[in-house]
């Protein structure tokens, strides 16, 4: 899966032209989840390249008042962490100190490089983009990101040099992964060594699976899985806001290949925007989640301090709320095995399969009694439901008129199957299907 990320300075169109390279991706995972947010990150395939787009510019602070710096900074991030890097340009601005700036930078990378040409929205404008030549970067790409023209050839170019898919055979892989995630200095390392670090003969460690990782074999307590640690890697020197890009960057590789996400967040910042963004991302992969509030040992309690703070993480979460969450302290050693049964738990309850009719005789009772709404009056009748051959549970309901189905509608399905069955921690997909 190659990171393709998008560098340029203010205002030249990077953010419509990341919408445009995941658009298609992003609009199923969006319906399906029925959340919306603002995104610097996203998923896309094509010509059976999966691949991961970045716009940089998201993660740097006041990006409409650009400092040389802040750009040089997006543009090593880039550097360091993409596959693949593509420059926007304007042709409307011709080549600015800037632009130079940034192409002087690029001109030393090895990765490639795609100079993209933005706003030649006719074909009076190609000649003007000639100028770019003299960024010294070689060929161009001309595009007008807003109606999209030229975006398919620049993704044609970009699978070009993607590499072909990692051999990653899951399926083969008994050994349930989970990926240890967060934020820096949330505890990860400390939860790793906590867990392995007194009885090194426990594990072995094993290729990552992706480069950003390392994998350790662990049998302990009964269970034998495999921790991805995404902490191991680290680069120096590192300024804060760079480490939390970093840090995201880990774990949108690794939360691919995992099965379930340990996000460990640290009690004394609270659940933030970056944990946000983490398990939005395990969301939107339909991984299995378990948040871990670790440095407990650091919070002052009283009688509902515990229940309050679990209380105002749910409320981030919402409406995935009832993912497993536990209190650990990783330095006192608190929890930590809990921590690993929940996982497991996690992970087992992923593989919940029920047979159609015994769904059917359950929910169609509650479908009868509470029916979709109508919509712009229709009336949607479910005739049946079943759950799809799936890794993790999909259900798929069966209607006469399945457009006319609402999200809160959805998400009442969703609640009762969680009711009914104990699915705390497990992603649930629900389709509704035309019979
Ligand atoms: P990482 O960046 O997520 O791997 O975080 P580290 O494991 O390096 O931990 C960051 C800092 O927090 C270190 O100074 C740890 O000693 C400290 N720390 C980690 N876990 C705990 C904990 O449970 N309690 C306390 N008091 N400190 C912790």
């Amino acid at each position: 899966n190659s990171i393709v990320a998008i560098v340029g300075r203010p205002n030249v169109g990077k953010s419509t032209l990341f919408n445009r390279l995941v658009q298609r991706r992003e609009a199923i995972v969006d319906s399906v989840s029925g959340v919306t947010r603002d995104r610097h990150y996203g998923k896309s395939d094509w010509n059976g390249k999966e691949f991961s787009v970045i716009d940089t510019g998201g993660y740097i602070t006041g990006s409409d008042d650009i400092f040389e710096g802040e750009i040089r900074k997006q543009v090593n991030l880039a550097i360091d962490e993409a596959d693949l890097i593509v420059f926007v340009v304007n042709v409307e601005d011709g080549i600015t100190p800037m632009d130079a700036e940034v192409a002087k930078l690029l001109r030393k990378v090895k990765k490639p490089i795609f100079t993209v040409v933005n706003k030649v929205d006719n074909a009076m404008r190609e000649p003007d983009a000639v100028e770019f030549y003299n960024l010294g970067l070689g060929e161009y790409h001309t595009i007008a990101s807003i109606n999209g023209s030229g975006t398919g050839d620049l993704l044609d170019a970009l699978a070009e040099k993607m590499p072909e898919p990692e051999e990653v055979d899951l399926e083969k892989e008994e050994l349930p992964r989970f990926a240890v995630v967060g934020r820096p200095n949330a505890g990860k390392s400390s939860f790793i060594n906590a867990l392995i670090g007194e009885d090194r003969n426990i594990v072995t460690n094993i290729a990552g699976t992706t480069r950003d990782s390392i994998d350790t074999k662990y049998n302990r307590f009964g269970f034998d899985f495999n921790l991805v640690d995404t902490a191991g890697i680290r680069k120096k020197s590192r300024v804060k806001e760079d480490l939390e890009f970093y840090s995201v960057m880990r774990a949108v590789r690794t939360i691919e290949y995992s099965d379930v996400i340990i996000l460990v967040v640290d009690a004394t910042r609270g659940f933030e925007g970056q944990d946000q963004n983490i398990f939005w991302l395990a969301e939107k992969n339909r991984k299995g989640v378990v948040i871990l509030i670790n440095k407990w040992d650091l919070v002052d309690k009283e009688t509902n301090t515990m229940r309050d703070y679990e209380a105002m993480v749910r409320k981030q979460i919402e409406p995935f709320t009832d993912v497993p969450i536990v209190f650990i302290s990783a330095l006192t050693k608190q929890r930590l095995f809990k921590a690993i049964e929940t996982a497991v738990e996690v992970f087992e309850r992923r593989k919940f399969k029920i047979p159609t009719s015994k769904l059917n005789d359950a929910l169609l009772e509650i479908v009868k009694s509470y029916p979709p709404p109508a919509t712009k009056g229709k009336f949607v009748k479910i005739k049946y439901c079943m759950q799809l051959p799936t890794p993790t549970p999909q259900f798929a309901f069966f209607c006469n008129l399945p457009q006319y189905v609402r999200d809160p509608y959805r998400r009442f399905l969703e609640n009762k199957l969680r009711e009914m069955y104990d699915l705390s921690g497990v992603p649930i997909t629900i389709y509704f299907r035309q019979k």
